[in-house]
């Protein structure tokens, strides 16, 4: 299966995108972590995207998206996968779709998180992540620039949510809620709820 998931930042895309991606058999590609680990090992791709990262802005199109033709050209990739985080401009979405047909391939399914937008300002501002041994805050979920990025996704990634829709791709979920809840509403709308679920042994 071949998906996007969607939807704005502290909507608990990471989380989901693991669990779907491990129920569904496919890797699970984070364009955010890409990035912070091309930051951590201070690569020349790094060292460009933190300068946007560290803002609460996007990252170019033109970095971002042969990044992800990259990935997607991988091995594991090519029986599936689930995207976190990409794409996140229109023009993204309309790359994506042009290096899926190169590869004769298509988007199955896009998934839409929904929170609103307290919830989501609550979340990030408490949010922390274990780094060597240590929970810290990442530098982009300081309170000024969660309500940049939060600007950011309304202006340039919202729109996705139609684009998709006209597709007949989007599926929208209620992302508030316990893990495992959203994982059975997140698993329903792609049809790969129970009856997938690989059995235990
Ligand atoms: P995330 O972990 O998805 O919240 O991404 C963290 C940051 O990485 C974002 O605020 C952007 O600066 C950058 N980033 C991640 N994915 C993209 C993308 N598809 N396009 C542009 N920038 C991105």
């Amino acid at each position: 299966m071949r998906v996007v998931l969607l939807g704005p930042p502290g909507a608990g895309k990471g989380t989901q995108a693991q669990v779907i991606a491990d129920r569904l058999g496919v890797p699970a590609i984070s364009t955010g972590d890409i990035f912070r680990a091309n930051v951590s090992g201070k690569t020349e791709l790094g060292q460009k995207a933190k300068v946007y990262m560290d803002a609460g802005n996007l990252v170019p199109d033109e970095i971002t998206v042969a990044m992800v033709k990259d990935r997607l050209a991988e091995t594991d990739a090519k029986g599936g996968f689930l995207l976190d985080g990409f794409p996140r401009t229109i023009a993204q979405a309309e790359q994506l779709r042009e290096s899926l047909a190169d590869l004769g391939q298509a988007l199955d399914g896009v998934l839409e998180l929904v929170v609103d937008e307290d919830e989501l300002v609550r979340r990030l501002s408490g949010r922390r992540m274990l780094v060597d041994g240590e929970m810290i805050q990442r530098d982009d979920d300081r309170p000024e620039t969660v309500r940049h990025r939060l600007h950011v996704y309304r202006d340039q990634t919202a729109p996705l949510s139609g684009f998709y829709e006209s597709e007949g791709l989007l599926s929208r979920i209620d992302a508030i809620g316990e893990i495992e809840e959203v994982t059975g509403r997140a698993l329903q709308a792609l049809g790969a709820a129970d009856g997938d679920k690989p059995s235990a042994g």
